[in-house]
């Protein structure tokens, strides 16, 4: 029986039967796939529906998937989805009432119906955004029961990233490309001379279980250094970094910095950057009634600081204009996060650059603005030193 923090390899067949004694076991298996020209997180139901031979290509505002020959299943960095799309649905029934005989309503709480998920590929930097995620949603004095429910029956199976994406920063938000904590099994793939297969490390009992349940082999030396060396040689190749200063005095200091009107000059707005970041948790509610009055439904669906109402109060928007709601965003990200849960926002995963249609940078735009207070008050500032997470 295998120990937690031990270690193995498995095969392309050890992967196969992963994800057959998941769906045996009921489990919704959800892992990285093809579709639309991305690589989408989805239902597996076997690992024929993973991205085999498939890897992206990233910049600002761009995102292509190419073909490669070695057929690795893990090549790419993080697609337009997050886990949160699972753990905190994009749209949840809270409850429901109808019109009761005497006229008075009558409450229905939404019956859970939540899958015993396992998520196979989570990315380091996700990794660290759902447990930013447990502390915003699971955690404090009004935790969202459903979030706990769906976690709390979540297996976590990791994937170390060994070519991170041009537009990864996961390094300089304190993260990297390596897996600490947090999950069930951990893998890194190895594709060379000696064949394809997964250096993995198990993180929990769930972790065991699973690893004696799968075919395996004791881990070999060379294996084990050839999967540590590539993720060491990942964390050197990021493709951007936030600037190395304190973030949190930067945004302090820059509430009335001229960067917010150059960016809100291009900003749409449209929130897709909200919409894709893993750790973004807004939410707002609706209510939905039927015609004739009789019945109505609440349900909670995400929100974004980009939208105009979200901030509106005694009937007007507090943040009327593109600079406050940008400014908002990125202030708190960066900064007023670690304030609300003592973490910061940003795990680096560069999905909102990617999936920005205006292809704006967050890591440039922190550049520019401690460049601008640079050259208001001198670079003794920038003798602050860097203290993101
Ligand atoms: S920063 Fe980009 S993705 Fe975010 S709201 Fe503005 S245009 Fe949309
Ligand atoms: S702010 Fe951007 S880079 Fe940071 S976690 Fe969210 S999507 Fe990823």
């Amino acid at each position: 029986m295998a120990a937690t923090g031990a270690t193995a390899v498995i095969g392309r067949d050890g992967l196969a039967a992963l994800i057959t004694v998941l769906v045996a076991e009921g489990r919704t298996v959800v892992g990285p796939t093809v579709r639309d020209g991305a690589i989408v997180l989805d239902r597996l139901e076997s690992a024929d529906d993973l991205p085999s031979g498939w890897e992206a290509e990233l910049d600002a505002g761009r995102y292509r998937l190419t073909p490669r020959e070695d057929g690795a299943v893990f090549a790419h960095c993080a697609g337009p989805q997050s886990w949160k799309a699972f753990l905190h649905p994009q749209r949840e029934h809270q409850w429901s009432a109808r019109r009761g005989p005497d006229g008075t309503p009558v409450f229905t709480e939404a019956p859970p119906d939540d899958p015993a998920y396992a998520f196979l590929g989570v990315r380091p930097c996700d990794l660290r955004a759902i447990a930013i995620q447990d502390r915003v949603l699971a955690g404090g004095h009004y935790p969202d029961t459903g979030y706990q429910r769906r976690r709390r029956g979540a297996l976590l199976i990791a994937v170390e990233c060994t070519e991170p994406g041009a537009t990864c920063f996961c390094v300089s938000t304190g993260g990297g490309p390596a897996a600490d904590a947090g999950f069930d099994l951990v893998l890194t793939e190895v594709v060379d001379d000696d064949g394809h297969r997964f250096f993995v490390r198990v993180g929990s009992g769930h972790g065991e279980r699973l690893l004696t349940a799968i075919p395996h082999r004791e881990a070999d030396l060379t294996t084990e250094s050839v999967a540590r060396g590539a993720v060491d040689a990942a964390r050197e190749h990021m493709g951007r970094s936030l600037p190395p200063v304190d973030l949190r005095t930067l945004m302090g200091a820059s509430l009335e910095a001229e960067r917010w009107n150059d960016v809100a000059s291009r900003c749409l707005t449209c929130a897709n950057c909200t919409m894709v970041c893993p750790t973004c948790f807004c939410t707002t509610t609706e209510e939905v009634t039927d015609l004739t009055g009789d019945h109505t439904e609440r349900w909670q669906r995400w929100d974004s600081c980009f939208d105009l109402d979200f901030s509106r109060l005694h009937g007007g928007p507090v943040r009327a204009s593109a600079r406050s709601r940008y400014r908002q965003w990125l202030t708190h990200k960066l900064s007023t996060w670690h304030d609300q849960f003592a973490s910061g926002g940003c795990v680096g995963c560069g999905r909102c650059i990617a999936w920005c249609p205006a292809g704006i940078d967050l890591t440039e735009e922190a550049a520019a603005l401690a460049a601008e207070r640079d050259a208001a008050v001198g670079p003794a500032a920038r003798r602050d030193g860097r203290t993101q997470q």
